[in-house]
C-alpha cells in the first residue's frame, strides 16, 4: 500500500496538509526496466534501436507506408503504429492538430541511496510558494523525484547542460529540508531532465482521425497530456493492451484497418476524459487569474467530482 503526504513549507513551517492512503493506484517503476522486460519478450532481432524516423509517406502505386530514417535508410511497412511521443511525426502524417504547451515545465531525476533510504512506500509532495517537489521511492535504494519550477527557464544553458540544471534546481529549493536538498544534490546527473509540458487538446482527441490506411498512433503520440494526474504512461500501457488484444483477434494480415478503427473506438472516450481532467488541472495550476481559477475548479467539480475516478478503470486482459 502507498500513502501520499502533502507538506506545506510556507512561512518557514512544516505543515502536513493531506494524507491519503491507497490500496492501489500508484506504482513507481523505472522506464528502462519496463523497456527491458518488453524487449526480452520478443524473439532476438525483432527490435531495432537507434533508428530515428525522419518522414513517412505513402508509396503511390501500392499505398503502403514508407518510413525514411535520418541515416538515409527506409522501410516499406505493412503496418505502422507510431509511438514516438508528444512530437510524433506519424501524428503529423495523420493530420492531427499540433500539440500545445502549458506555460509549465518539470525537472525530474533519480537518486540512488547505496545504504537504503527511509521513505518507505510514501509519495511526498513538498510545497513552498509556487514550487512543488515530489519524492517517490521506486525500491529500497532508488528514489524518483520531480520539481516544478515557476514558469519556463529562459537560460538556454539550463536546457542543455545537466550540471547547470542541477545547480539552478538546488538554488530553487535552497530553503527546503536538508534531505530534499541532498536528494537533488546527489541525483544521478544522467537521469536529470527538464521537460516543457505538452498536451493534445481534449477536443482534438474527440474529433481527431487517428488512422490513415494501415497507419495509426498510440501512447503520447496519440494523447500526450500533462503529468498532473500521473496517467500518461498508464494510458499508453492501456493502449498497448487493447491494441494487442484486438490485433491478436483480427490477425496482422487481415482487417488491419478495421482492427485499428476498433482500437480507436475503444480508446477515444477514455483518453478524452483523462486528458480533459489533466487539462483543467494544468490550466488551474498555470493561471494567476482568480476568476479563471474559480472557473477551472467549478468545471473540475462538475465533471470529475470524484477526482480519483480515473483509477477505477479496467482496460481488460491481453
Ligand atoms: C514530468 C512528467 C511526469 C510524468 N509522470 C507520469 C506519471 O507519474 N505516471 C504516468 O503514467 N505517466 C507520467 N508521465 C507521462 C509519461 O512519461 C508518458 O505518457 C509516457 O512516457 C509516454 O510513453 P510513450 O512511449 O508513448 O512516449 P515516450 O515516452 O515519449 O517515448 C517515445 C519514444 O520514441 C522515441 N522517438 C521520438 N521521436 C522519434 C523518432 N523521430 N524516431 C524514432 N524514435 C523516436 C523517443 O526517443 C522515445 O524513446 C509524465 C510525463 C512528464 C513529462
Amino acid at each position: 500500500m502507498y500513502r501520499e503526504r502533502i507538506i506545506s513549507l510556507d512561512e518557514g513551517k512544516q505543515k502536513e496538509i493531506s494524507l491519503i492512503h491507497w490500496d492501489d493506484g500508484t506504482r513507481c517503476l523505472r522506464r528502462k526496466d519496463l523497456i527491458d522486460i518488453l524487449y526480452a519478450a520478443f524473439p532476438p532481432g525483432t527490435v531495432k534501436f537507434g533508428y530515428q524516423l525522419e518522414s513517412i509517406k505513402l508509396d503511390p502505386p501500392s499505398t503502403k507506408p514508407v518510413l525514411r530514417f535520418i541515416d538515409g535508410s527506409s522501410i516499406v511497412a505493412k503496418v505502422v503504429i507510431g509511438c514516438e511521443g508528444g512530437k510524433s511525426i506519424i501524428a503529423n502524417f495523420l493530420n492531427l492538430k499540433p500539440t500545445k504547451t502549458f506555460p509549465l515545465c518539470s525537472i525530474r531525476g533519480l537518486t540512488n541511496y547505496p545504504n537504503g533510504h527511509s521513505y518507505g512506500h510514501e509519495v511526498t509532495r513538498f510545497k513552498k510558494d509556487d514550487i512543488v517537489v515530489g519524492r517517490v521511492p521506486i525500491n529500497d535504494n532508488l528514489v524518483y523525484w520531480f520539481c516544478s519550477p515557476p514558469g519556463i527557464p529562459k537560460d538556454e544553458k539550463v536546457w542543455k547542460d545537466n550540471e547547470v540544471l542541477r545547480q539552478s534546481t538546488l538554488e530553487l529549493i535552497r530553503d527546503y529540508p536538508q534531505e530534499i536538498y541532498e536528494m537533488i544534490k546527489n541525483t544521478d546527473i544522467q537521469s536529470l531532465s527538464l521537460t516543457h509540458l505538452r498536451y493534445r487538446a481534449p477536443w482534438d482527441l474527440l474529433t481527431g482521425t487517428f488512422r490513415k490506411g494501415t497507419v495509426t498512433v498510440a501512447g503520447d503520440a496519440m494523447h500526450v497530456m500533462g503529468p498532473f494526474l500521473g496517467q500518461g504512461g498508464s494510458a499508453g500501457l492501456e493502449d498497448a493492451v487493447v491494441l494487442a488484444r484486438i490485433m491478436a483477434i483480427s490477425g496482422l494480415n487481415n482487417a488491419v484497418e478495421e482492427a485499428f478503427d476498433l482500437f480507436i473506438k475503444q480508446r477515444r472516450m477514455r483518453v478524452v476524459r483523462l486528458s480533459l481532467q489533466t487539462y483543467l488541472t494544468g490550466m488551474l495550476l498555470s493561471t494567476s487569474s482568480r476568476l479563471k481559477k474559480i472557473i477551472y475548479i467549478m468545471l473540475l467539480i462538475l465533471l470529475f467530482h470524484n477526482r480519483n475516478s480515473h483509477l477505477d478503470y479496467d482496460c481488460g486482459d491481453l
